[in-house]
């Protein structure tokens, strides 16, 4: 068995970064940029007003200046403001040529053509310089995830078309004779595929594009059927079937169809029956069934996966450290993922951590993460956790 960073360190030698591609601005947000993108213009693109007011050459309280025209958002003003003279402008609006300052309307009186500077003026010229906020062939670097933020930013930039990375497309296998699809009506002895729809929102979340596959049944031809139908994705991920027992088909039957294993279990608690390798040209994780050790895995492993896919950095899930609220006997020799909810800002472990209680894991607000046979630790003590809310 191998531990949890090993089985990463596999993972992320499996994942290769995905092919760019190129997208219209308004759905680049989210997507992670593939390359560096520079501004084709400066902006402003002149010097331009910051306030509503005049553009003078120069101002002194009690001045008399004759209005000569105006300079508005989109439409500038041709000539040039001498001594003595003031052009109406607004925010936004080219600064005139000859003008040296803007005087804040607030701080002159007008009558007709004239402006009277009254005797509050202060110093602040309100003139945003041309390329002030930024210049042609200013940058973007590749490798961020794009926010709303960067998409104004491109668009000022005049970035229409923002080449990002592929989305990965994940196919999701879930097998199981048991198991039937949320809405339908389950036999006597049939329970609802859940872990599934919980990874197919986890890899949404993550900038995946999930495919639900049909279930497969526990045989080798269903089983056969599924991967065919997964052919094209860049990761294939299986749910259940992953231990040794007579029905285990993924562990049992992959091999055959073409599953290249790279590795099988890891020292973890829930999640241990993991497995991990290439089938044909995608990469391939086989998840236990149980559906709190699925969802465990998919934070920590399929997470930092698909980050790797997207050419994120490949690290592991970003820990948080709290302190505890209760005290947490011995670790036994697992690295064990422990589900946990905040009360009045410490961590505490809920009582049970048996793997298929979905209950637990939907009330939890984050996984106490504790190393191989970790000393007991007490109230107060402050502890590693994956935030999972
Ligand atoms: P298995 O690894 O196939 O033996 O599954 C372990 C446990 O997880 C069994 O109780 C299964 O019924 C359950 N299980 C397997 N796959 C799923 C799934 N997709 N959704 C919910 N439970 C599952
Ligand atoms: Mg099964």
């Amino acid at each position: 068995m191998i531990s949890v960073a090993e089985a990463l360190d596999h993972l992320f030698r499996l994942a290769r970064p995905l092919d760019t591609e190129t997208v219209p601005l308004l759905e680049a947000h989210g997507r992670v940029l593939a390359d560096d993108v520079a501004a084709t213009r400066d902006q402003p693109p002149f010097d331009g007003s910051a306030m509503d007011g005049y553009a003078v050459a120069q101002a002194t309280p009690g001045q008399r200046l004759q209005v000569i025209g105006e300079s508005a958002a989109g439409h500038g003003f041709a000539g040039a403001v001498g001594p003595g003279q003031a052009v109406r402008i607004f925010t936004g609006a080219p600064v005139p040529s000859g003008a040296e300052r803007i005087v804040i309307q607030e701080d002159v009186h007008r009558d007709g053509d004239w402006i009277t500077i009254g005797d509050r003026l202060d110093s602040n010229p309100y003139i945003r310089p041309a390329g002030g906020d930024f210049r042609v062939g200013d940058r973007i670097k590749a490798g961020r995830v794009l926010g709303p933020n960067d998409i104004a930013l491109m668009a000022a930039m005049n970035i229409a078309l923002v080449p990002v990375m592929r989305r990965p497309v994940v196919a999701l296998i879930s097998t199981g004779d048991e198991l039937v699809m949320p809405g339908e009506t389950p036999g006597p002895d049939q329970i609802i595929a859940s872990n599934t729809m919980g990874l197919h929102a986890l890899m949404r979340d993550l900038g995946a594009v999930p495919r639900l596959l049909p279930i497969a049944r526990d045989n080798e031809a269903s089983l056969k059927t599924a991967f065919e139908l997964a052919e094209g994705a860049d990761l294939i991920v299986t749910i259940g079937g992953a231990s040794v027992g007579d029905y285990d088909v993924v562990a049992n039957i992959a091999p055959q169809l073409g599953f290249d294993q790279t590795f099988y279990k890891v020292a973890m608690r829930p999640g241990k029956p993991l497995m991990a390798g290439r089938f044909g040209k995608a990469m391939m994780i086989g998840l236990p069934g149980n559906p709190v050790s699925a969802m465990v895995c998919g934070h920590v492993f399929i997470a930092p996966v698909i980050r790797a896919l997207l050419g994120l950095p490949a690290t592991q899930a970003p820990r948080l450290r709290a302190a505890l609220a209760e005290d947490l006997p011995q670790n036994g020799p697992r690295e064990h993922y422990m589900r946990a909810r905040f009360v009045d800002g410490g961590l505490v472990a809920f009582g049970s951590q048996d793997s298929s209680l979905l209950s637990i894991l939907g009330e939890a607000d984050a996984l106490i993460v504790r190393a191989p046979k970790d000393a007991p630790r007490h109230a107060g003590d402050v502890v590693d956790y994956l935030p999972i809310r």
